[in-house]
């Protein structure tokens, strides 16, 4: 890896605080972290963490199944199968923990599996691991969905649609109500991954597929808390039987400690605080347009972004890691994503309630410059 110059480490930060991170002297302004709603060091939160401590202490104990768990566990599942307009909910110990074990424990071989391309990691593995039949098809694009449904459904027993509700480098949606039409058509289960809709996206916060309107027709409707929620930690709203089944079967909820109980707390007061917040998201919305406007006007693309994460097109991959190395010397932080990880180099940028207009005019103003350069 270190020969072909895509060796990795982890880089050393101080600490991020509000909308900058800071590194000894150093201080940037922040376009990388997914603190959508600024709720991660929020007042409200750091105080909701000590009380919890103070009540629960630190560690859960051990797996829920082995000791049970403290009484804010289950209501932090009741309001989000509410929310979700489901029979029930479960919780999980991160986005990651829920994708592979919700994906390998319900479907196995003889199964086949719909995966948009562009979905995360940990929707792929756990596709791997359940053993069942994968079949990607192209981004967001529901004719080749079709297509490929037609060739295969039948061969199969079970079969599932998976994706993003917000993509993660691209900043779109995915066409939820198509996909429900396509699901019911073909006699296939939806699962909707809402870890960057969650809290930014919705009436009431609970994403896109409650923008969507069509939040009691998927089946399995996932989300996390580490994103826009602040804190850590998923969850899966879905239908009694399903998530008894995961309950018995689930691999990542079983044989592992669940999260603190002081954790949870902050989860189930962000989720509230998330449904009044719609002020936050208003806001959000109004800046992402901004920001795409202004960029448009200085001739930078954003592919199909229509959320608040922002790819901007800068150019090939030196160029983008020129631009990012760059706007780094002038105190704005934004990551370079480039090949393989996605094929058209850019900078992701994701912007928060914490983010001003004048924030945004900096960037802009930044932008020009180098771009001239
Ligand atoms: C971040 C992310 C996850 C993983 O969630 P963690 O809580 O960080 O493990 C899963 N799915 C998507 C789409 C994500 O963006």
């Amino acid at each position: 890896m270190r020969e072909k110059g895509l060796f990795r480490r982890i880089k050393n930060i101080e600490r991020i605080s509000g909308k900058y991170i800071y590194e000894g002297e150093k201080r940037y302004l922040d376009f990388s972290s997914s603190n959508y709603l600024g709720y991660r060091d929020s007042e409200w939160m750091k105080k909701t963490l000590v009380d919890a401590v103070k009540r629960y202490g630190v560690g859960s104990g051990a797996s829920r199944l082995v000791v049970g768990t403290a009484d804010i566990y289950g209501e932090l599942e009741e309001l989000l199968a509410c929310k979700k307009k489901q029979e029930r909910a479960l919780l999980f110990n991160s986005g990651y923990d829920a994708n592979i074990g919700i994906i390998s424990t319900l479907y196995g071989k003889g199964d086949v599996i719909y995966c948009d391309k562009l979905n995360h990691a940990s929707i792929y593995d756990g596709i791997k691991m359940s053993g069942a039949h994968m079949v990607r098809y192209l981004h967001n694009d529901m004719e080749d969905l079709e297509k490929r449904i037609v060739k295969t459904r039948e061969k199969y027993e079970r079969a599932l649609i998976v994706v993003d509700s917000v993509f993660s480098m691209e900043g779109d949606k995915a066409p939820l109500r198509k996909l429900v039409e396509l699901k019911e058509r073909y006699d296939i289960e939806l699962m909707v991954d809402e870890a960057h809709g969650g809290g930014v996206l919705g009436r009431d916060g609970m994403g896109a597929s409650e923008e969507a309107g069509v939040l009691e027709r998927i089946d399995i409707n996932m989300g996390t808390f580490s994103k826009a929620y602040g804190s850590q930690g998923a969850y899966v709203a879905s239908s009694e039987d399903i998530i008894d089944y995961l309950i018995n079967r689930c691999r990542s909820l079983i044989y592992t400690t669940s999260l603190p109980p002081a954790v949870i707390a902050c989860n189930l007061e962000a989720v509230k605080r998330a449904q009044g917040d719609r002020e936050a998201r208003e806001r959000l919305a109004a800046l992402s347009d901004y920001l795409r406007d202004e960029l448009k006007k200085i001739g930078m693309g954003t592919l199909d972004s229509e959320t608040n994460i922002i790819p901007i097109v800068v150019g090939d991959n030196e160029r983008t890691l020129w631009m990012s190395e760059k706007l780094r010397d002038e105190g704005i932080m934004i990551p370079a994503i480039r090949k393989p990880t996605v094929t058209t180099p850019r900078l992701r940028a994701s912007l928060s309630a914490n983010h001003s207009t004048e924030d945004v005019d900096r960037l802009i103003e930044c932008l020009k410059r180098l771009k001239s350069l």
